[in-house]
């Protein structure tokens, strides 16, 4: 299975599955139908699934046109978002399972950035391969998402879930925002050593006008504030060392940054 990002609205990412053998595909948040459609074409690949991470526009946008070229095309999403992803026909909960080609994604229900929000996570099926996680809105690069739906409570448990998986996870979230996800990391987690090389490195991808997602969830553990609320220095600028405050003022200081 390859992963093809395709850059869609001003900055998220679309995420399309294709399986050379079979040459089908599937799609992860199609934020708008056009790129994907003319993606497709080019691969002559048809697309069997979609796999919706949330309800938000920017993420099932494309899902009507989308099925009007694809009338077989079987669409996934979280079963709390009934009723608010379009065409929805299949409503998964935490351990389903869902097929594509020879890969196997496990679901993961991780509310906080909205009340249904899921993630996929395709394992490595031989020695040598990485895992993939789909992770939409909830973590990003360097970041989290908002609480638009749901409790630090919630958002805690849900990023504990996808940080219980393998240092070389590959994470593939729906947009770019990490270069401001590390300026404000420094804020609150400046003697990271880990973090300031990260950061420079980001820098001179985006100055460059390339993207740096996928990143790796090694990486994430070592950089990103949002998994780190265990970590003395995140605690210190805080100033508490209970694990979901820890979180909570994090978050809330990054949404005055
Ligand atoms: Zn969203
Ligand atoms: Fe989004």
């Amino acid at each position: 299975m390859q992963v093809i990002r395709i850059a869609a609205l001003s900055d998220n990412y679309i995420f399309l599955l294709h399986d050379l053998k079979q040459n089908i595909a599937a799609v992860v948040d199609p934020a708008e139908a056009e790129p994907v459609l003319k993606k497709l074409k080019e691969l002559k690949a048809e697309l069997v699934a979609i796999f919706n991470t949330h309800h938000h526009q920017d993420h099932v946008g494309g899902n009507k046109q989308i099925m009007q070229q694809f009338p077989q095309v079987t669409v996934y999403g979280g079963a709390e978002d009934q009723g608010r992803i379009p065409g929805q026909q299949v409503f998964l909960q935490q351990g389903d399972r869902v097929h594509f080609a020879d890969r196997i994604g496990e679901v993961f229900f991780i509310p906080g950035h909205t009340r249904a929000h899921i993630a996929y996570y395709f394992p490595p099926t031989q020695v040598g391969e990485t895992g993939d996680l789909f992770c939409g809105d909830t973590l990003f690069a360097g970041g989290c998402g908002r609480l638009f739906e749901g409790t630090p409570t919630q958002m805690v448990d849900s990023l504990g879930k996808l940080r219980s998986l393998p240092d070389d996870t590959h994470v593939w979230c729906a947009h770019e925002y990490t270069l401001k996800n590390l300026q404000f990391a420094l804020t609150v987690d400046s003697d990271n050593a880990n973090l300031q090389s990260r950061y420079d490195e980001v820098k001179a991808y985006r100055s460059r006008g390339e993207a740096t997602v996928p990143s790796l969830l090694g990486v994430e553990k070592l950089t990103n504030p949002f998994l780190r609320w265990d970590q003395p220095a995140l605690q210190s600028a805080t100033k508490t060392r209970e694990p979901v405050q820890t979180f909570a003022r994090l978050r809330g200081m990054k949404d005055q940054f």
